[in-house]
């Protein structure tokens, strides 16, 4: 190394005086870089009571994992003053500028780390960076921490309450997003009445109000409810199209799972053609919507159709149910939408089908809250666009899933945090 590479260094790494790079070796082999970082200063202030000028007591070796420099990975080490201060009789260790305490990483790193964890499952993002994901998993929970301490929840008058699993049917967690700045404010493990109650007091310990909260958007959970009464005194309940549309499909599916139970041969003959079809194959078709479907798809809904099946029953009620929702939509105009909505209710409480029955049932004892989630259609694409989202967190927590890896990770992505650090690239990236 010619002399001048150190100094090179030294303003690379952003380092300032006392601080200074004193010695860089490069492995080319192992493909490492190694930076000695010295402090020149022969005296410092005591980091616990500021006294200027006081002895350094020794100076303990430690080491820093840092942005790797092209494809060299790249080392920091440092022997860190301690200062023995005869003012506080205190001996602490100095502070150094390119990590926090008791990191292994310098702060730059920690920050590339966080960036590409927002983006990338976790296990992966680790695997770039050449370090173990338990590494991350601890950065992340420590940032969002930091960062939701001083996250500001003043403005928040809407909200969704939603669940979602973490492994399918065990440990739920409840999620509460601000239906207004589309974000999510709180998770938590469970689903019952106290999530909410845990919710308000968390609202409040970030300045917000729980009386203000005017408007809560849930799926049909009477625990949710409950825990609105008790905590969101304010709020009205809407039920929202995606819960209401979805408990429709699982009513569909019912029946047409019990027809294949009781009818596995069930089959009939699409009219114009000797084509015989079972019902087994058509869960997709009947699931989406018929602009989704595939030729295939379009040929087995149209040979349903026919059928004189109980599932062609449940699919059109099903549709019919999604209509009101897009006429709703369209009029916004909540005495008509309630009309249309008994229209479909009265049609499906005389169906003969017993999971519609149920459902109108359902639906009929929660009428006025269905009704207001027609016509707020503001909350409804956004409960999907989140569950969406949070579908990505649990792909992010893939492989160390427990319930406070996926809250971090939620929060991390989706609740837009003000306070985390900067992506280290972020300058450059500008413009
Ligand atoms: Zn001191």
């Amino acid at each position: 190394m010619s002399v001048g590479i150190e100094g090179l260094f030294t303003s690379a790494l952003g380092l300032v005086p006392p601080w200074e790079v004193d010695k860089v070796e490069l492995d080319t082999a192992r493909r490492r870089i190694d930076f000695e970082v010295r402090c020149s200063a022969k005296a410092l202030s005591c980091p616990h009571c500021g006294a200027a000028d006081q002895r350094i007591h020794d100076r303990p070796r430690r080491s820093w994992r840092h942005l790797d420099f092209f494809q060299f990975e790249a080392w920091l080490h440092a022997d860190v003053p301690r200062v023995a201060c005869a003012g506080c009789a205190k001996t602490s260790q100095v502070g150094v500028p390119w990590a926090r305490e008791g990191s292994g990483f310098t702060a730059l790193f920690e920050a590339l780390a966080l960036a590409l964890c927002r983006e990338l499952p976790v296990k992966q993002a680790a695997a770039l960076l050449r370090c173990a994901d338990k590494q991350l998993w601890r950065r992340i929970e420590h940032y969002v921490e930091q960062a939701r301490a001083l996250d500001d929840m003043s403005t928040v008058k809407i909200v969704g309450i939603d669940d979602t699993s973490l492994h399918k049917g065990q440990s739920y967690i409840t999620v509460v997003h601000d239906l207004d700045a589309k974000r999510l404010l709180f998770g938590v493990e469970g689903r019952d009445h106290q999530t909410v109650v845990d919710f308000a007091a968390d609202l409040k310990a970030h300045g917000g109000d729980p009386e203000a909260v005017q408007h809560v958007c849930q799926d049909m959970s009477a625990a949710y409810a409950k825990g609105v009464g008790i905590a969101l005194p304010n709020a009205a309940i809407s039920y929202d199209r995606f819960h209401v549309v979805a408990m429709a499909i699982d009513a569909m599916a019912t029946v047409r799972q019990a027809e294949m139970r009781d009818e596995p041969q069930a089959v009939a003959k699409a009219p114009g053609t000797t084509e015989r079809k079972t019902i087994k194959g058509l869960m997709w078709g009947m699931r989406k919507n018929p602009g989704g479907w595939s030729i295939k798809q379009t040929n087995a809904m149209h040979w349903l159709q026919h059928s004189s099946l109980k599932s062609a029953r449940a699919w059109r009620l099903k549709m019919a149910l999604r209509e009101v929702y897009a006429r709703a939509a369209a009029s916004n105009n909540p005495q008509a939408a309630r009309d249309d909505l008994n229209a479909w209710l009265s049609w499906a409480r005389r169906c003969r089908l017993e999971p519609f029955k149920k459902l109108a049932k359902t639906i009929t004892e929660r009428a006025e809250a269905v009704v207001r989630g027609m016509i707020d259609n503001r909350s409804n694409a956004f409960v999907e666009a989140m569950n969406g989202l949070l579908q990505q967190a649990k792909r992010a927590a893939r492989g160390f899933r427990t319930a406070s890896n996926f809250i971090a990770i939620a929060y991390l992505r989706m609740s837009k945090l003000k306070h985390l650090p900067a992506h280290p690239f972020a300058p450059a990236m500008a413009k």
